[in-house]
């Protein structure tokens, strides 16, 4: 069984890169090893195609418009939502919290239930945009925590960004850059590191790893290189790695829908919660009877149960100021995601509708044929959004403040 817990997020991971999604390319020893022995979830998703709303989601098992962080920075987690962290608390771990950029500092609430969390106040001056730190700062850090955290458990987030700066490199195609940062900065540097000092604290061999990614990334696919601009798979589907030696767990691939929102219920389940300690409003469910091997009947009804929310604000987004930061105007485009299908309602009143299995990569919009479909999936939105969590708080910049987080984030591509 094991003793720590390691949640590794890493930015903008597509499944498809990995080894152990696509036998292809195995170009990833250190993330297909972890694979090797865990279950692999080969339809998981995330509920934004951007940074912090997608972790938002992933460390308090809420949707963006439940915990209130629907933007990069400036929308606050609300002080009331539980956190992944707290109950990990409430469970005896020792908790830390490792993020590698300033946009995810404790100011957006997703340092509460950590007993210890690092902001980033200073970037390396890496040529590649402005105060983001790479994975071995993270790993030293983790080393020093680890040092003193002496025989305690541990519950830890690690995110990892060393990807996301892929397409700096204008001499190769970016298909080229993305692979090679992905082989070299997270698997090699980012996750080698993180193995050896695992090792090295003598924690490796008992230590549970959940690997998944924030979002995933467009390559060109629907007219974009990033994330951000819409909610297709691009960006949407996420790898998701189980590798925690669940007693009793029946096979290895999962190809039904799994959330990011699903990963706390099934912790709390895993650290023996009872249900009725569970917090209220959690939007996922739990996969311990998933991974124990009970069927869940596969969905393309937009069953509240089952079906996967996102929301994206790309006008918002890349060509806010600070102002929108401070003053959401609610979200330009939302989806649901079932098992065969995927839902997207736009601002301007357009629709589109996919049919997932026969058309994975989003190519012919069936909505006009298949209008049935969207009443359904409408009445299921209009219950997500219904109660949306809109206690924002502004962050008080000071004007200095204000000028270094806009050339910060125009330094990470955000924001004209
Ligand atoms: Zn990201």
């Amino acid at each position: 069984m094991f003793r720590d817990i390691f949640l590794i997020s890493i930015d903008c991971l597509r499944p498809d890169s990995l080894g152990s999604y696509n036998l292809t390319r195995r170009q990833t020893p250190n993330l297909d090893a972890i694979a090797a022995d865990g279950a692999i979830f080969t339809q998981a998703v995330s509920h934004a195609p951007f940074t912090t709303p997608a972790l938002g989601s992933l460390l308090t098992g809420r949707y963006p418009n439940h915990t209130g962080i629907r933007l990069l920075l400036g929308q606050l987690c609300d002080a009331q939502i539980p956190t992944l962290a707290e109950f990990a608390g409430r469970a005896g771990y020792l908790t830390a919290g490792f993020p590698p950029s300033f946009i995810l500092n404790s100011e957006t609430g997703l340092a509460r239930g950590f007993d210890y969390y690092r902001d980033i106040h200073e970037g390396i001056d890496t040529g590649r945009g402005g105060c983001w730190q790479t994975g071995d700062r993270l790993n030293e850090a983790l080393d020093a925590f680890l040092a003193h955290a002496g025989r305690r458990r541990v519950f830890c987030w690690l995110h990892y960004f060393d990807l996301h700066d892929y397409h700096l490199d204008k001499t190769v195609p970016i298909e080229t850059s993305y692979a090679r940062d992905l082989r070299e900065r997270i698997d090699r540097d980012c996750m080698g590191g993180l193995i050896e000092v695992l090792r090295r604290h003598d924690r490796l061999d008992r230590a549970g790893l959940i690997v998944t990614a924030d979002h995933g990334e467009d390559l060109f696919q629907h007219g974009h290189r990033g994330h951000g601009h819409h909610l297709y798979d691009s960006v949407l589907r996420v790898p998701l790695i189980w590798n925690l030696r669940i007693p009793d767990q029946a096979r290895r691939h999962f190809d039904q829908q799994v959330r990011h929102v699903d990963i706390m219920p099934t912790l709390l389940e895993i650290w023996g919660f009872a249900r009725e300690t569970w917090p209220t409003g959690l939007d996922g469910r739990s996969l311990v009877p998933l991974l124990r091997g009970d069927a869940i009947p596969e969905r393309d009804e937009p069953d509240r149960e089952t079906c996967s929310y996102a929301e994206a604000s790309p006008r918002q987004l890349f060509e806010g100021d600070i102002r929108s930061y401070r003053s959401f105007a609610g979200p330009e485009q939302l989806s649901l995601r079932t098992d065969g299908f995927k839902f997207i309602r736009y601002d301007d009143g357009r629709r589109e509708l996919y049919d997932l299995r026969a058309d994975p990569l989003e190519m012919t919009n069936i909505a006009d044929a298949r209008r049935e479909w969207n009443e359904r999936f409408n009445r299921t939105l209009a219950e997500i959004t219904a109660n949306e969590n809109d206690r924002f708080r502004q962050i008080d910049f000071n004007q200095g403040d204000e000028e270094k987080i806009m050339s910060r984030l125009r330094e990470l591509g955000y924001v004209a």
